[in-house]
């Protein structure tokens, strides 16, 4: 088995980034790294970083977005947590022989460079979880 690396980050889903700006950077200290728009889930990113862990808000660009959904259901807050894999490929191929279920049977465009695949909820305990491959620069 190809054991998670470190968790990568920590998805927090939000109506607005520039409205919880202020609570990231001034209550806790969590450094701003920017934004970046990921068109294939119709959302905009605000990378937060506190020591290694990196935290992902996530601003729906269109009603259709899954996130704009979730909010919709569930209100804002955690959304997904994120683990580092070395070879995404590979280990999507031995959860699915092992009967877990994926959203993502093939890797898809994160942000930061990097590809991604989610499980399936009913298979991941409740907690969405994002397994995240680091591209390189
Ligand atoms: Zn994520």
């Amino acid at each position: 088995m190809q054991a998670a690396k470190a968790v990568n980050h920590i998805g927090i889903a939000v109506n607005s980034i520039d409205e919880q700006r202020e609570f990231y950077e001034q209550t806790l200290g969590a450094v701003f790294e920017g934004t970046e728009v990921v068109t294939d889930q119709k959302v905009k990113v605000g990378f937060f970083r506190i020591g290694d862990v990196r935290l992902e808000l996530l601003e729906p660009t269109d009603p259709t977005s899954t996130v704009a959904q979730f909010i919709e259901k569930r209100g804002q807050g955690l959304h997904h947590v994120a683990y580092t894999v070395a070879d995404l490929p590979a280990r999507i191929a031995e959860l699915q022989r092992e009967g877990i279920r994926m959203i993502d049977a093939t890797p898809r465009t994160g942000a930061h460079n990097t590809r991604i695949a989610f499980l399936h909820p009913k298979s991941s305990r409740g907690v969405l979880t994002e397994l995240c491959e680091p591209m390189g620069h």
